[in-house]
């Protein structure tokens, strides 16, 4: 019967999120959801798990997150299943197969939940970690191709960071143009690469072969004077994708949302078209984006779907909440109650839960205690849990004059049971 037991801890790179930093999460899902309802945004849910074919196609075959990230496994029956490592490609596989087409306008889509890679934890990267993010697509009729739908996204995101008082953000813009367009650039960078590749790692010695555009994500620090002498994506776009692009900045310059164009921003996924860009921070150190997006016309397409051009972004929450608390000195305001109520005696446990119930059903924000505690006892939980007690004693019971402590002030008040609520709501400042 005396087996030793191992102490089971959380698989490496995911994380239990404990109050009070859950605070911190709930209050960063209320701004976002508060700011999607602004812009007309409905949420959307889609499985944790999907075949393994849908991001294989959806992400890209040659990707990171395809390659070396994902959490592939096999099922009872043989198919191949994923933990998704985004949800873009779950949203568009949605819109496919409830012919969300069919619904007038576009359609305005966000989400928010865990996502999976097996990537190298450290801070602001683990292997579960929780996205907020958002997909406007629609056919081509109802405007889902426009610049204005890019500027409106954008001009979102901005909103949101500042409502959530994330401060010295930085917006990089880039547009990578239509499919055709980057095709050429493709070949472009091909030929330039063909006599310096030999020079770089071997990543972009493979991605000179398979997908040139990759080698702008290229992160190791020797290849990256090479990089800087490679043609850029501007001089690759056709009319058409200039003119959309020049909109697009037109209507941010116009809303007056910040930007710095980076024409090496080209980002992970293989579909995406036009407008890219990435909001990053200052304060995170090397993980240092925030969120990233972009358009991808041609995805819907690619999993087999109508034409349904779109753009999205998604947004790492995590390293939002890492900024939020490093501008708070890294640890969430402890969690105090409104007030704590202390029963004087076992007998009086059901009048103090009688009492609770009433505060708490006027929208307060109660602790209870228990009768069995000693009065010294009581305040020593109160003073941990509560902005306030309120004792509750036969004497108190019998006259409905209740005796409440402040313990930012020190103020001991005697209340009328029908005034309490009212008192207590006042913010127990010192
Ligand atoms: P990175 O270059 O940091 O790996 P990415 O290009 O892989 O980012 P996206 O796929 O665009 O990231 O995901 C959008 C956002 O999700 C990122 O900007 C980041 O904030 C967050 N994110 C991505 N991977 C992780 C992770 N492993 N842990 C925590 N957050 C992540
Ligand atoms: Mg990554």
């Amino acid at each position: 019967m005396d087996v030793p037991t191992t102490l089971i801890r959380a698989v490496k790179g995911t994380r239990d999120l404990l109050p009070p930093a859950t605070e911190v999460w709930n209050s960063v899902e209320a701004a976002a959801r508060a700011v999607f309802r602004a812009y007309n945004y409905h949420e959307i849910r889609t499985p944790i798990f999907e075949e393994t074919q849908l991001f294989a196609r959806g992400v890209g075959e040659e990707t990171d997150i395809v390659t070396k990230e994902m959490y592939t496994f096999e099922d009872r029956d043989g198919s191949s299943l994923a933990l998704r490592p985004e949800c873009t490609a779950s949203v568009i596989r949605a819109y496919i197969e409830h012919r969300l087409d069919q619904r007038p306008g576009v359609q305005k889509l966000y989400y928010l939940g865990p996502m999976f890679r097996r990537e190298r934890p450290q801070k602001g990267r683990y292997r579960q970690f929780s996205q907020i993010g958002a997909e406007v697509l629609g056919p081509p009729s109802s405007g889902s191709e426009s610049p204005l739908r890019d500027a409106e996204i954008l001009e979102m995101l901005a909103t949101l960071l500042d409502e959530l008082g994330i401060t010295g953000w930085t917006l990089e813009l880039n547009s990578v143009g239509s499919l055709a367009d980057r095709a050429r650039y493709n070949e472009v960078l091909r030929t330039a690469l063909d006599s310096v590749v030999l020079g770089m790692c071997q990543d972009c010695q493979r991605r000179a072969v398979t997908n040139p555009l990759r080698v702008l994500d290229c992160k190791v620090p020797a290849d990256q004077p090479i990089i800087e002498t490679l043609p850029v994506i501007a001089d690759s776009l056709d009319e058409a994708s200039r003119a959309h692009f020049a909109q697009v900045t037109a209507a941010l310059d116009a809303a007056q949302v910040p930007y710095t164009l980076n024409h090496r921003l080209v980002r992970g996924l293989d579909y995406y078209t036009r407008t890219t860009f990435e909001f990053t921070h200052g304060g995170l150190g090397a993980q240092n984006a925030l969120l990233g997006g972009g358009r991808y016309d041609g995805l819907s397409e690619a999993i087999g779907g109508p034409k349904a051009p779109g753009i999205g972004f998604a947004m790492g929450e995590d390293r939002l909440v890492l900024s939020l608390l490093a501008a708070q000195d890294q640890k969430a305001a402890p969690l105090k109650a409104d007030a704590f109520i202390a029963p004087l005696g076992e007998t009086l446990n059901p009048a103090a839960l009688v009492l609770a119930r009433e505060l708490r059903h006027k929208g307060l924000w109660i602790e209870l205690g228990e009768g069995s505690f000693r009065l010294k006892k009581s305040f020593e939980a109160a003073e941990k849990t509560a902005g306030r007690i309120v004792i509750l004693g036969e004497d108190e019971l019998q006259s409905g004059i209740l005796t409440v402590k402040t313990f930012a002030t020190g103020i001991q008040t005697k209340v009328p049971r029908a005034e309490l609520a009212a008192f207590l709501a006042e913010p127990a400042k010192g």
